[in-house]
Formats: structure tokens, C-alpha cells, sequence
């Protein structure tokens, strides 16, 4: 692993090493089992795990599950794979919820100390009286409860004498705080519902401001990234490890989420494209999860290129996601097999060339990798070749197939187009051509120049595929979103077309996950889902060309 590039969190921990701060980095992934990791995660998995790995520090791997409504050991299963599959070793499995008893008697001493109160005031009227920047907060009526009253309340809370919105927890600091966070923020809310890992031992659980920082604490995080949007809340956050008398003390440190051009990224949203069928599932190869990126044919090394390129910044921005698309050109450019498959197949006859013979032609697998060696190709008298690569009345800049021009086939010979066999509709389903021994690649034929070279697949033993060929799963920016639209509206009809082709015969015995550049077309990923013994489908990953630059 190359040492990830500099930024403003790692010099923070340089410093801290070096003051003595902290003897050991220990940072945490804490995501909230309630859907599958994007794109946006692997970038906060990335910062998290290679800080630490460089440093000699720790990582834990936490499900923030303090939310019983939403989860669910699904999601916890697909997100464990996924950071595996990235690369990543977590140090500590956690569950914030293996914390709740320990929550509780932090709530429990901050009600003694008389820093929380139980209120008996709805959400809304919480939230109307909470104030807006402008305008201070008010309290409730409740504030003044007795410390003997509160535990009292906060007991029966837990043993399930209130319904959910009957009362809450909240944390007594400043109705008057310029920082809205600050106003009394609730720390326990009741939820009679089942949760994931504790089945029905609670009613009452924790929020998110109350519940993470002492997460940090009990696991002696040290550095505790997160987005941006918390920022407003690290006073809030720091508040709860003093007045909880956390023995550990961890530090919260925002930087910018990733947002990505023609991409949502909130598991919310993704949720809905799931549930309202406009993909198919959760790791569609067209969604921006993990596990969608690696069935299109994603690598983990080229996600942790991607997220290293984009770097760490304290100020949000919109990335290309034609960047994403460099990063796994560039990972596969060396390592993927090239081949040839026609994806929108025509049939043509060599008329001179003996019926019933098959020759097997030389091919390199990879020319810019010349150890992956060489493939053998069959040639015969019928070949498909791609229907875009021959027009009856072209243009004038038109190199490839028409009547009366010459081609080269790749590693094979020129061939000369000499009649278009048409069906009663008038469409072209056949083309009869000649070809010239001379011209066969690798000889050294010099004697004249052809200026197309396309490619082709001997039809006798083609192999059938299918090749799923895909857009951007969203048209605009999402930020574009319109009066009276929501994103549903933004997204790509025309996200995915399904092709049925041919393949090479020695792509024959091609596994669930490997990856081949197909000549002229682009690279491509067995797709682990659709493919069985009978019929192979591939998963375009990214085309070839490319008008990104770094
Ligand atoms: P979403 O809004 O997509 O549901 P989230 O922030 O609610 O994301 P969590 O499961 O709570 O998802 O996040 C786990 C970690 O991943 C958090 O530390 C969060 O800050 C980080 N994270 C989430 N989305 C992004 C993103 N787009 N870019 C960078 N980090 C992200
Ligand atoms: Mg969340
Ligand atoms: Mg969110």
C-alpha cells in the first residue's frame, strides 16, 4: 500500500503523536447498518484505515445501530463484506448497541449531576420552542424537574411504562446558545420496536449526538472522523465526554463527503431506487454501492486510488465521476485480457475461402503486457462482425466496411466487401466479401494500406453472450433538482441496454468477476449474478475512450 497522500487530519495526528497527545491512533468506521456502503463510505473507510495503518494504529469497524427502526443484519452483512473486499482489516467488530447498559448509566449520572432532564413536551413542540438562529430557544416547563423525579421518570421510561413521543431525555445545557445543537438536544427517545441485536431488551434509545461520543470514549478512539455537516455539533460533542466523565477523550474531526456528477449518494435515496424497482437491487451495477462497483467490475485498488486522488479537504465539491472511470481504466490496463466480441452481430461470408477449414490465427492477449503471452484465435469461411462497422452508403470519412472497400480484420487478414444480401424489408443480414492471403497479420505485408481495422469472431464456434451495456443511472446533477421534482425525476431511462452477441471460444471457461477489454469496445466484467454454465453476460464497465484528464 502506497502511504496515503498528506492532509489536514494527518498532520493533526503527526502532531499529536509527537506531543504525546495520544501513544496510538485509533480510529473507528461507524456505519449505520440501514442500507449499503457507497462510494461516499469507501472515501471515510479509505481516511480511517489507512491513517491508522500507517501509524501502526487501529481501526474498528462499528455499527453505529442506535436506530432500531431502519436496520437491519442484512445491511450489517453486506457492509462487512464490502470493507473486506476494499482491502481493510478491522481491529475491534463493534456494536454501539452492545454499549446501551453502559449509555444508560451515563444518562443516569448526567440526570444526578443535573445536566439532563426528562420532558414531557411532543417532538414538534420540542422543535417549535428549540428557537432559529435569530431567536433564542424557550424552556420547557419541564426543565426544573427534581433530580428524584427525573430518575424516577427515566427508569420508567426504560421498563416501558410510556409510549413512543410520550417523554424524553434531554441534556440541560443553554436554551440561549447561539449554537442550536446546544438547546437542551434530546439524548433519549422512546421506541417500542424490535431492534437487530437486542431484540426487545430496550424501549428507549440513545441518539445520535448522545450516543456517538461515548462510543469513541469506550473505545478509546482518538481520532473520530466525520463529515462536514457535524461540525455545528463538536461542542455538543465534547459536552457529552466532560459531563459523562468519559475516561477517554476522542476528538472529532470533519472533512468534506464525496458528492459525485450524475450520482446520488444517500443511502435514503438509494433505498428508494431500490424499492421502487428503478434498479435491480442494491448491488445493480448501475448504483454507486460497493457492492454495485464491484458487479459492474470495479477492482479495490482502483476505488483506493480514486479516493486517494480526491484527497482529504475541509470544503465540500462536486467530483467527476469520469474519474472514478479513469482509476479502473488505468488498473486494468495491464491486467485485463484483451478479446473480441460483437455485440450487435452481422454474418459474413469470405466466398473464397475453402468451406469446411478452420485455421488457428496468433494473437497477443495483452500487447502493452506482453508476458500475458498469446491466445489462439479460429478463422473460417463465416465470420460476425459488428453492424455498425458497415454502412451501404457511408460518409466520406468512413473507414470501415462498405461496398467495394477493404478492411483489415484484426489478426487476421483485409477483406473486401463485394455484396450486401438484404432480407424482404430491405435490411443488410448478410455481406459476401473476398479476402487476400497475402495481408495475413504478423507476415509483414507491406504491399498495400487499408485504413480500418475492426474486429470479428469466427462464427462456426462463437460463443453466445450477453453484454449489458450502461449510462449514468441519473441525467442531471442531483443538485439541479427543480421546483416540484425529486431526483426520481432526474433518473436515466436509457441507463441500461441489453445486447445478445458473440465471444470468442476461448472465452468459454470465463468466471463470475473476470475482467476483459474488449477490443474497440471497452472493458468488462463477467456478471456474477446473470452468468450461468449456458450463457455468459458481461457488465460494461468503463468504454476506452476517455477526454478526462488528472
Ligand atoms: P448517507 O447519508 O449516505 O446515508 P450517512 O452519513 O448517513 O450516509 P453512515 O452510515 O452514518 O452514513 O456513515 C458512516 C460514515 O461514512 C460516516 O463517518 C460518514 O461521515 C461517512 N460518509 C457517509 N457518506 C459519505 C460521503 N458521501 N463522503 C464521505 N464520507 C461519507
Ligand atoms: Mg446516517
Ligand atoms: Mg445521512
Amino acid at each position: 500500500n502506497k502511504p496515503s497522500s498528506s492532509n489536514f487530519i494527518k498532520s493533526i495526528v503527526i502532531d499529536d503523536l509527537k506531543s504525546g497527545k495520544v501513544k496510538e491512533v485509533v480510529t473507528r468506521f461507524p456505519p449505520e447498518p440501514n442500507g449499503y456502503l457507497h462510494i461516499g463510505h469507501a472515501k471515510s473507510i479509505c481516511l480511517n484505515f489507512e491513517l491508522a495503518d500507517e501509524f501502526g494504529g487501529k481501526t474498528n469497524l462499528r455499527f453505529d445501530d442506535t436506530n432500531p427502526l431502519k436496520e437491519d443484519t442484512e445491511y450489517v452483512q453486506s457492509i462487512k463484506e464490502d470493507v473486506e473486499w476494499l482491502g481493510f482489516e478491522w481491529d475491534g467488530l463493534f456494536f454501539a448497541s452492545d454499549y446501551f447498559e453502559e449509555m444508560y448509566n451515563r444518562a443516569v449520572l448526567l440526570i444526578k449531576k443535573g445536566k439532563a432532564y426528562v420532558d414531557d413536551l411532543s417532538p414538534e413542540q420540542i422543535r417549535e420552542m428549540r428557537g432559529t438562529l435569530t431567536e433564542p430557544g424557550k424552556e420547557s416547563p419541564y426543565r426544573s424537574r427534581s433530580v428524584e423525579e427525573n430518575l424516577d421518570l427515566f427508569e420508567r421510561m426504560r421498563k416501558g411504562e410510556f409510549k413512543d413521543g410520550e417523554k424524553v431525555l434531554r441534556a440541560k445545557i443553554d436554551m440561549g446558545s447561539p449554537n442550536i445543537n446546544m438547546r437542551d438536544p434530546v439524548l433519549y427517545r422512546i421506541a417500542h420496536v424490535t431492534h437487530h441485536n437486542t431484540g426487545n431488551k430496550w424501549c428507549i434509545y440513545p441518539m445520535y449526538d448522545f450516543a456517538h461520543p461515548l462510543e469513541d470514549a469506550i473505545e478509546g478512539v482518538t481520532h473520530s472522523i466525520c463529515t462536514l455537516e457535524f461540525e455545528d455539533h463538536r461542542p455538543l460533542y465534547d459536552w457529552v465526554i466532560r459531563e459523562c466523565e468519559m475516561e477517554n477523550t476522542p476528538h472529532q474531526y470533519e472533512f468534506a463527503r464525496l458528492n459525485l456528477t450524475n450520482t446520488v449518494m444517500s443511502k435514503r435515496k438509494l433505498k428508494q431506487l431500490v424499492d421502487e424497482k428503478f434498479v435491480d437491487g442494491w448491488d445493480d451495477p448501475r448504483m454507486p454501492t460497493i457492492s454495485g462497483l464491484r458487479r459492474r467490475g470495479f477492482t479495490p485498488e482502483s476505488i483506493r486510488a480514486f479516493c486517494r486522488e480526491i484527497g482529504v479537504a475541509r470544503s465540500n465539491s462536486l467530483v467527476d465521476a469520469k474519474m472514478l472511470d479513469h482509476f479502473i481504466r488505468e488498473d486494468l490496463k495491464l491486467k485485463a485480457p484483451r478479446t473480441m466480441g460483437v455485440l450487435r452481430p452481422l454474418k459474413v461470408v469470405i466466398t473464397n475461402y475453402p468451406e469446411g477449414q478452420v485455421e488457428m490465427l496468433d494473437a497477443e492477449i495483452n500487447p502493452e503486457n506482453p508476458e500475458m503471452g498469446m491466445r489462439q484465435i479460429p478463422f473460417s469461411r463465416e465470420i460476425y462482425i459488428e453492424q455498425d462497422d458497415f454502412m451501404e452508403d457511408p460518409p466520406s470519412k468512413y473507414h470501415r466496411l462498405y461496398p467495394g472497400n477493404e478492411v483489415r480484420l484484426k489478426h487476421a487478414y483485409f477483406i473486401k466487401c463485394n455484396d450486401v444480401i438484404k432480407d424482404e424489408n430491405g435490411n443488410v443480414i448478410e455481406l459476401h466479401c473476398t479476402y487476400d492471403p497475402e495481408t495475413k497479420s504478423g507476415t509483414g505485408f507491406t504491399g498495400r494500406k487499408v485504413k480500418g481495422t475492426i474486429h470479428w469472431v469466427e462464427a462456426t464456434n462463437a460463443v453466445p453472450a450477453e453484454f449489458r451495456l450502461y449510462e449514468p443511472l441519473i441525467l442531471d446533477e442531483e443538485g439541479a433538482e427543480e421546483e416540484g421534482k425529486t431526483f426520481l425525476d432526474y433518473v436515466n431511462p436509457n441507463s441500461l441496454e441489453i445486447v445478445q452477441g458473440f465471444v470468442e471460444p476461448n472465452m468459454k471457461g470465463a468466471k463470475p468477476h473476470d475482467k476483459f477489454q474488449f477490443f474497440r469496445h471497452g472493458y468488462f466484467n463477467v456478471d456474477p449474478k446473470h452468468t450461468t454454465e449456458e450463457k455468459l453476460v458481461f457488465n460494461l464497465i468503463v468504454s476506452l475512450k476517455s477526454s478526462f484528464k488528472l
